[in-house]
This record gives C-alpha cells, structure tokens and sequence, in this order.
C-alpha cells in the first residue's frame, strides 16, 4: 500500500467535487484530495486548476527566491549540440554510423556510437 499525499492546490477544498466530500450527515466537509499519486506538477497537483492555483498564489515568491531571470540566455555553438539518428536507417552496406551529434548553430553533424547514444551524461556540450 504506497503512502497517500494530499494535493498541492490551496484551493483543492473549495472545488466542491462528489470525491472531495468526506463525513458522515451533519459533519459533512469537502477536502483537498489525497491519493497515492497525482499527475501534474511532479506528482503535487490533482489537476491543472490546482496548480494553476499554486503558481497564481506563489509563483512570485518563488521565483523571486530561486532566482529570477534577468538577462536572456544565450544557445551558443559550444552547448548546441544535441543527439539525432535515423528511425527509418536500413542500409546494410553502409557503414557509417546512424547516431550522431548535430550542432543546432552550426549544422555540423558528428557520429556517435550507440553506447555514446544511450549514455545520458555523454555530450559534446560545453556549457549549460
Ligand atoms: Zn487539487
């Protein structure tokens, strides 16, 4: 039985849903829901409404506190490089490698083998 974990949402409560209404007659309440594990927001928010909600009310603060964004960031040619191949490769009798690495600012395309593919800390990129 995995743990339950409440919604997120700082308005869950109010939205007045037959799953959110719990009690016996005369002590009836809606609340925030709770279940095992939530779709949205990593796995914090029952919906889309609810973490809207928690972005709407906290949004600021937090991005104030992580550190906000001030000056625009910049794809270079040092960190373009990303990880391609061909879904449909079927030529047997050429040699060269399916995986490769492509420069999204250069266009310049480097093979890879499958094992530098698969490797996720693998990259040519040199920055963030
Ligand atoms: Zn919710």
């Amino acid at each position: 039985m995995s743990e339950l974990k409440l919604c997120q949402g700082p308005k869950c409560h109010t939205y007045t849903t037959q799953d959110r209404l719990k009690g016996m007659k005369g002590s009836k309440t809606f609340q925030t829901r709770r279940k095992s594990s939530f779709y949205y927001g990593n796995d914090n928010f029952c919906s889309m409404i609810c973490y809207n909600d928690w972005f709407n009310k906290f949004g600021e603060q937090a991005i104030n506190h992580f550190g906000r964004t001030t000056e625009p960031k910049k794809l270079t040619e040092q960190n373009a490089w990303v990880k391609d191949y061909d879904y449909n490769y079927r030529d047997q009798h050429n040699p060269k490698s399916n995986y490769r690495s492509v420069n999204k600012i250069t266009k310049e395309q480097r093979p890879l083998t499958e094992s530098q593919y698969d490797d996720s800390t693998y990259t040519l990129n040199t920055g963030e």
